[in-house]
């Protein structure tokens, strides 16, 4: 178990904490500020524990360069709003120099300071020591609650435990318990649904995976790969040509650890790839050359359906067809429907299922829903990352 903020006594102490403020932007105004609400309640909790606390976070690819259409100065002015104090904002193109030391060293207990997008210096992403200590300089207690960044070892996620003591936020937590217990101690029947485009992104996970779950499914476009591998026709439906090698491999592999395998048994095809074109129902053996495969068919979301109602543990990565396209959604939608009327433990991870379960109205029916695309896989991949391994154990 990792320790949290519940653990240490954070009274009067400095404490920094690495969030995600990575937000979309258009001209300057924050298009979507999902990622502020979330890193709400360690903050609250800290202000009411009457820490001093000091936010840090990346935002965009500033390229190691303090470019100011990537300054956090919205999202200081966004938290302002949400905590209903003023959150001191100091911008220095260094991040860390004197005057951003002295608004640290003078912060009252309870009061919030946001320091600039870290990213603004190259030595962040280069995990640079003398960067992370400047970085340390500024609190006595290292607090990691970015999930989002936690795979990738950089100066504000990873080398700055080097001089602090570090514990985890809530969102971390929240993270580590849902997608930890899933992949290492899951109720059983233990069922993956893996989708979306691409076999090579998720070989990895599928790997890992494979060796846990007592079900896999596999939908959306990464089916075709696996249909090729099985020696079908596939029309014009996406295909991962590099990996069909591995997409036989990965069956075989199913089959020596008795792990049931459902792929679809019909599909919804097109002559192209557009919302308005005819929309025709083929067995997945039966595939015409000129048609792709753009979402599965109702005998296929009936039978995953099933599957769902029987697990206990759901873990879901990847849409089951074009989504984007709402003629082609079905698919996708019936398996957030069917997970959300489940009992079982339902997590998410990727961004574009994320996506899909909020769009779709359902993210409130759902155990956990992950924040980080690429960490949550990675996570699910079995590997340790940087930015959880640093955070003490209990
Ligand atoms: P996540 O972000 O949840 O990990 P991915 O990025 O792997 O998911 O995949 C999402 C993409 O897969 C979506 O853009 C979706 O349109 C695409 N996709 C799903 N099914 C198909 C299909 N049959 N043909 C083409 N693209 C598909
Ligand atoms: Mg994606």
């Amino acid at each position: 178990m990792k320790k949290t903020v519940k653990d240490i006594i954070v009274k009067d102490k400095k404490v920094i904490v690495r969030c995600d403020f990575n937000v979309p932007m258009i001209d300057g105004a924050i298009t979507d500020d999902t990622r502020i609400k979330a890193a709400l309640p360690t903050i609250e909790y800290l202000i009411a524990e009457g820490a001093k606390v000091i936010l840090m976070s990346h935002m965009g690819r500033p390229k190691g360069e303090p470019k100011m259409e990537f300054t956090l100065a919205p999202v200081a002015e966004r938290l302002s709003q949400y905590l209903k104090k003023d959150v001191k904002f100091v911008s220095s193109p260094v991040v860390v120099d004197d005057s951003v030391k002295a608004a640290a060293e003078n912060l009252a207990s309870g009061e919030v300071l946001l320091i600039e997008n870290v990213r603004f210096r190259k030595e962040e992403t280069d995990n640079d020591p003398g960067f992370a200590k400047e970085l340390a300089s500024l609190a006595e207690i290292f607090v990691q609650d970015a999930f989002g960044t936690a795979h990738r070892a950089h100066a504000s996620t990873a080398g700055i435990a080097e001089y602090l003591p570090c514990v985890s936020g809530f969102l971390i937590e929240k993270e580590v318990k849902f997608l930890g217990e899933a992949v290492e101690a899951p109720k059983r029947p233990f069922l993956a649904i893996m989708g979306g485009a691409k076999v090579g992104d998720k070989i990895p996970v599928i790997e890992n995976l494979i060796t846990k779950v007592d079900t896999l499914i596999i939908g959306g476009g990464m089916s075709y790969t696996f249909f090729k591998a099985m020696g079908l026709e596939i029309g014009k439906s996406i295909l991962d040509e590099g990996n069909i090698g591995l997409a036989a491999e990965l069956l075989k592999k199913a089959k020596d650890n008795g792990v049931e395998i459902l792929l679809p048994v019909d599909v919804v095809t097109a002559a192209e790839f557009s919302n308005d074109a005819e929309r025709v129902v083929v067995d997945f053996d039966k595939i015409p050359a000129d048609r792709e495969g753009m979402d599965i068919g109702p005998k296929t979301r009936e039978l995953y359906g099933k599957a769902i109602a029987e697990a206990a543990t759901v873990v879901w990565n990847g849409p089951m067809g074009v989504f984007e396209l709402p003629n082609f959604a079905e698919g996708t939608k019936a398996v957030a429907s069917y997970m959300a009327d489940s009992d079982a433990v339902t997590i998410i991870g990727g961004g574009d299922s994320a996506a899909a379960v909020e769009q779709m109205g359902f993210a409130d029916k759902m155990t956990h829903i992950s924040t980080g695309g690429g960490a949550s896989l990675e996570f699910l991949e079995g590997k340790e990352l940087p930015g959880i391994a640093v955070i003490e154990d209990k």
